[in-house]
């Protein structure tokens, strides 16, 4: 990059910073982002005159509200909830809902931007959008739970609509939640429209979007191990989360012939040398859906597991790595860790798992990485569908919704490939997933003037 384009990033930054003070996780996601921007429209005017990068770095709405629920002690409780609406120019607003107590306006700021790209990258019609609260569903009795999303649907109803807005689930939010708020959702407006998408197939939920994400995230890793001449058969892997995007993930691999070594929750990770097979992971389904455990009874069922409190995977060694918990998970050291000891391959199921300098480190050692917003879309592209089975009033089969989901994967790897071949036999996934995603966002802005 010439000095003078290395001088209006910083600038360009310098404002990003300015104007969102203290929002280090969204400044986070746009410095990843902006980089590669700048080299691809160096030579491209139209896009400098018409400040596209400026303008979507700016939401083009962020809606905060009050969430007022009664506790089972009828006590009052107050959270805070959002939706942030970052752009819609190819499609209508769309991305989860997240409930977990570290969600605050930085988080849903990233992950809309994020969103973005990723949507763009499906090449379905889907804007990017983000929304959640500080609520925390863990030590919540079902019926707190369901008193709470529908305060909140109380209020985002009036910001959601097919055509508008279709919000999905995230962390926090699984089928039981999507069907407390879609159900509210047709009490207010006595509409039964496809207004979420992660709902139950009873009531036009998509076969296959559950298995969506980590499946989407282990053909990503297949189709970057192919393009490499290599595979996922006998290779072990470490996973990160013990949630939807996790565990599915891992009965991909096993399927693939991988050997899944780790899982985790916010507490630690479980490491199994013999293993989490199908039937295992089965196990840890039940566990964490019907009981709501916690990883660490993993290892007074299966004999030979061991449990590290308080610490995560990435010091295992292993030739795979999917960090499918949450942001920033996998910070310098632990990329470093993961490369001396062999890893081959990095495919984000979360969201923006890896710091940037973890990041720097996997470039650096020239090992494959696929960021989230191209290695998770799976989900975010069922969703998709979703949408258009539910616009039609048809439901398509699990048969035929799995080949669409491949084929999509297989997509986005060539785009990525496309925008990111260094010419030197080096795919470097982050440019080629953020050009890509740019592009087509950009090329929709331009076609509209100033709006
Ligand atoms: P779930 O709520 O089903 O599971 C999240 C898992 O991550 C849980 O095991 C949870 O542990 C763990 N976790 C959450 N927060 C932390 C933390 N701060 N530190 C360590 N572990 C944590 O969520 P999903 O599986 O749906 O989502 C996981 C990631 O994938 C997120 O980044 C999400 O944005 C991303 N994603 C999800 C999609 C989907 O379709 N669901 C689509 C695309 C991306 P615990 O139970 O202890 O909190």
């Amino acid at each position: 990059m010439p000095a003078s384009d290395h001088a209006n990033l910083e600038q360009f930054m310098e404002g990003v910073k300015q104007r969102n003070p203290g929002q280090t996780e969204f400044i986070q996601a746009v410095q990843e982002v902006a980089q590669d921007i700048f080299d691809f429209i160096e030579d491209k005017q139209e896009y400098h005159e018409a400040q596209i990068l400026r303008r979507m770095v700016e939401p083009d709405r962020v809606v905060s509200f009050r969430v007022c629920w009664e506790d089972d002690s009828h006590r009052i409780r107050v959270q805070r909830g959002w939706r942030v609406q970052n752009n819609n120019a190819i499609g209508p607003y769309k991305g989860g809902i997240r409930f977990h107590p570290s969600v605050n306006e930085s988080v849903l700021k990233f992950l809309a931007f994020e969103q973005t790209f990723k949507n763009s990258l499906t090449g379905l019609p889907m804007g990017g959008a983000k929304g959640g609260s500080n609520f925390d569903p863990h030590d919540k009795s079902d019926s707190e739970i369901m008193r709470f999303c529908q305060s909140f649907m109380t209020e985002l109803y009036r910001h959601v609509g097919p055509d508008t807005d279709v919000p999905a689930g995230d962390i926090g939010v699984g089928s039981r939640e999507i069907g407390y708020m879609f159900g509210q959702y047709k009490r207010i407006t006595n509409r039964w429209e496809g207004v979420l998408t992660g709902k139950a197939t009873e009531y036009g939920g998509s076969k296959m979007r559950p298995e969506a994400t980590g499946y989407g995230a282990v053909q990503f890793l297949c189709n970057m191990l192919r393009h490499s001449g290599s595979e996922i058969d006998g290779k072990t892997a470490i996973i990160s989360g013990a949630g939807n995007v996790a565990l599915h993930a891992a009965e991909k691999l096993c399927d693939l012939g991988g050997k899944v070594l780790t899982l985790s929750d916010s507490d630690g990770f479980v490491h199994d040398p013999d293993g989490i097979g199908r039937d295992k992971i089965e196990w840890v389904k039940r566990l964490k859906n019907e009981r709501r455990g916690r990883i660490s009874e993993y290892v007074e069922e299966f004999s030979g597991a061991e449990y590290h409190e308080g610490k995560r995977p990435w010091h295992v060694a292993a030739d795979l790595a999917l960090p499918c918990a949450t942001q920033n998970e996998l910070e310098e050291d632990d990329a470093k860790a993961l490369v001396d000891n062999g890893c081959i391959a990095v495919a984000e199921g979360a969201n923006m798992p890896t710091t940037l300098k973890g990041v720097k480190v996997f470039k650096d050692a020239r090992i494959m990485y696929a960021p989230g917003k191209a290695a998770n879309a799976g989900g975010v592209a069922v969703s998709g569908l979703e949408m258009s089975q539910n616009a039609e009033r048809i439901s398509w089969n699990q048969e035929r919704l799995g080949d669409m989901l491949t084929e999509l994967m297989k997509d986005i790897h060539e785009k990525c490939v496309t925008y990111g071949d260094d010419g030197d036999g080096y795919i470097d996934y982050v440019k080629g997933a953020n050009i890509a995603g740019f592009k087509k966002v950009a090329d929709a802005m331009l076609a509209f003037g100033v709006v």
